[in-house]
């Protein structure tokens, strides 16, 4: 069993064949999918395919930092009435973008806040979201702090002394595509980093692992992040999915 911790399987990429391209996962041995929510445009997709597949698709409620802009009170308080109304499985992906565009950082940095504490508040985990803004993300951290305060770092890139700054909030890593890349880097420290703090993930449809880099990725191909792990961990594929399904197990309460 083999669990991918963050896919956007609801995505518009995956229109034309969802159903086929569900059924790879499932055949590959993908039969748990975390889907990370984006903003409210997107929610009906997610809604949808969570319909179609109950037993495999996990849904998560948040706003996507890429997507606060003036709009971010709004947002938050469609955050707020969804998890008062239904179960999802973490608030994410919430965090800082700063690659893309700085304008919105303190908009960002109180969304990110905001959605921490009613993760708090509902008792569920956070999925983050953190580019190009490690300092920013682990002074709301900071701020958060709390035994009650746990989640995954999605698609971690950072260094080994921000993987253990990471996980001194307890946060596990999410790691996909990146660790096959040459350039990734974080292949070179991941294997000082205890298997108990690794979750799987794609972020399906983007950071396709080696050898789709570049194309399309989605949640089979985490099957190839398994194999690059077992061999940076010297151990079998089946106990690195094992593991990794586990520790998605204790995250996310399923
Ligand atoms: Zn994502």
């Amino acid at each position: 069993m083999i669990t991918d911790t963050h896919s956007h399987i609801y995505s518009e990429e995956f229109a034309q064949d969802q159903d086929a391209m569900m059924q790879r996962a499932i055949n590959a041995g993908v039969k748990r999918i975390f889907v990370p929510s984006i903003d409210s445009s997107y929610t009906e997709n997610m809604y949808a395919i969570e319909a179609k597949y109950p037993e495999n698709v996990f849904l998560m409620m948040g706003l996507h930092p890429t997507y606060v802009n003036e709009n971010v009170e709004r947002e938050l308080a469609f955050v707020e009435s969804e998890l008062a109304r239904r179960k999802f499985y973490a608030i994410g992906e919430i965090g800082i973008d700063l690659f893309w565009d700085k304008t919105f950082l303190e908009q960002q940095k109180y969304a990110f806040q905001r959605q921490i504490q009613l993760a708090k508040k509902y008792k569920l985990p956070i999925n983050i979201h953190c580019r190009d803004a490690f300092d920013e993300v682990f002074e709301v951290l900071k701020l958060e702090q709390s035994p009650e305060l746990f989640g995954i770092f999605h698609c971690f890139t950072g260094s080994h002394e921000q993987a253990l700054e990471a996980i001194s909030y307890n946060m596990k890593l999410g790691i996909g595509g990146v660790v096959t890349f040459k350039n990734g880097k974080i292949d070179q420290f991941l294997n000082q980093i205890d298997l108990s703090n690794i979750v799987l993930e794609t972020d399906a449809p983007y950071l396709a692992p080696v050898p789709y880099r570049g194309k399309r990725n989605e949640s089979s191909y985490v099957v190839n992040v398994i194999s690059k792990l077992a061999e940076l961990y010297n151990t079998t594929s089946e106990n690195i999915a094992e593991i990794t399904t586990q520790n998605s197990k204790d995250i996310f309460g399923i």
